[in-house]
């Protein structure tokens, strides 16, 4: 007993929340160690890896030909089974080569639906990390342990997760998922649409990390009517002339580009309460939704889905970072870490 707590203290647990456009470590007694995009960058001939995260996303869309750059979870599932685990170890050993004499307990979150197959590709990759024991938990669920829901007892929680691969919907009671939906539409889709639009409205091409920006920046879900409308120069490769040119856009336009992947969100959502069965959605009437994942700091969806619903609508704290913090929460609460993590 004295032995295991005294190991725990100086062991280096960690949670991770595997994320389609972000990867956050936590570690016991220390939070929040690595919080950096889910890019690897490989030598196409021998797979050998380059980058791995920040410095590998400034790379995308500017590697020569013999090197790619891959964003292993992109639609939600993984995509990559090699480079998901090159990603995984990179961090873990990141983390823990400092200090790395014990081998760390990992608790890893994952998108909701990844199959067994995906399942058994993470755990594999963490204990070839050096993990000694690999826990899977929902993210839905993490998310909602991150922003302090009370899970356990016997009354719905609404979470919805707009992540960049996925948007996650769920309904939590007694710790355990009632209902949980996921769709493929996201912060990717987003900026996809407004590269569509953008090349469709004004002939221009541009690029990944820019449309990203744009969405950022100038990016809404609902019209606040706010004094001054935002504007911003975007630059890409005009498709006629072939050369480089510079545009404004407003708000407005981004808006209605965002239009589509937005009411498939929307839709989502409408579609769990209709499942919701009727105790449960009356707790939601009270308690409302908790929007996380970095989607959810798309200026006013909070609002849309409010006037939609016409249920209280709340953005968590920090969004981007629930997630890993309800699974780093559950490195201290390992009876209930049993009680919800997967098989
Ligand atoms: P994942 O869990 O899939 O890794 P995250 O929760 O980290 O995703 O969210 C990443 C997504 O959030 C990206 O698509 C990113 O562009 C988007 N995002 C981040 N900040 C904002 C913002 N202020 N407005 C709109 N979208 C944002
Ligand atoms: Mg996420």
């Amino acid at each position: 007993m004295f032995l295991n707590s005294l190991l725990g203290l100086f062991s280096n647990d960690l949670a991770i929340d595997l994320g389609t456009a972000n990867t956050l470590v936590y570690v016991k007694g220390r939070g929040i160690v690595c919080d950096e995009p889910s890019v690897v960058v490989m030598r196409k001939d021998n797979k050998k890896v380059v980058a791995v995260g920040a410095e590998a996303k400034r790379m995308l869309g500017k590697t020569p030909s013999n090197i790619v750059a891959i964003r292993p979870l992109k639609d939600g599932v993984i995509a990559d089974f090699d480079a998901t685990g090159e990603m995984l170890k990179y961090f873990i050993k990141k983390v823990h080569n400092r200090r790395g004499f014990v081998s760390p307990r990992v608790i890893i979150g994952v998108p909701s639906g990844i199959t067994q197959v995906e399942q058994r590709a993470v755990k594999d990759a963490a204990e070839a990390s050096g993990a000694r024991e690999v826990y899977l938990v929902e993210e839905p669920m993490a998310a909602a342990i991150g922003v302090g829901l009370p899970v356990g007892e016997p009354s719905g929680n609404m979470i919805v997760d707009i992540g960049g691969g996925t948007t996650d919907t769920a309904i939590i009671s007694l710790d355990g998922v009632v209902y949980n939906k996921a769709v493929r539409i996201g912060g990717d889709k987003m900026d996809e649409a407004i590269m569509g639009y953008i090349k469709r409205r004004y002939n221009l091409m541009i690029g990944e990390m820019s449309t990203e920006q744009i969405k950022i920046d100038i990016g809404s879900a609902y019209d606040l009517e706010a004094s001054e409308k935002r504007f911003k120069d975007i630059k890409g490769r005009d498709l006629i002339s072939g050369i480089p040119k510079t545009i404004n856009i407003n708000e407005d336009e981004i808006r209605e580009a965002l239009a589509e992947p937005i009411n498939i969100i929307l839709d989502t959502i409408k579609v769990a309460l209709e499942n919701t069965p009727p105790e449960l959605a009356a707790d939601i009437v009270d308690r409302g939704i908790v929007l996380a994942g970095g989607g959810a700091l798309l200026r006013g969806i909070d609002t849309l889905i409010r006037k939609e619903t016409s249920l209280p609508v709340v953005v968590a704290d920090n969004p981007l970072t629930a997630i890993v913090i309800g699974v780093g929460k559950m490195l201290d609460e390992l009876d209930m870490l049993r009680r919800i993590a997967i098989n």
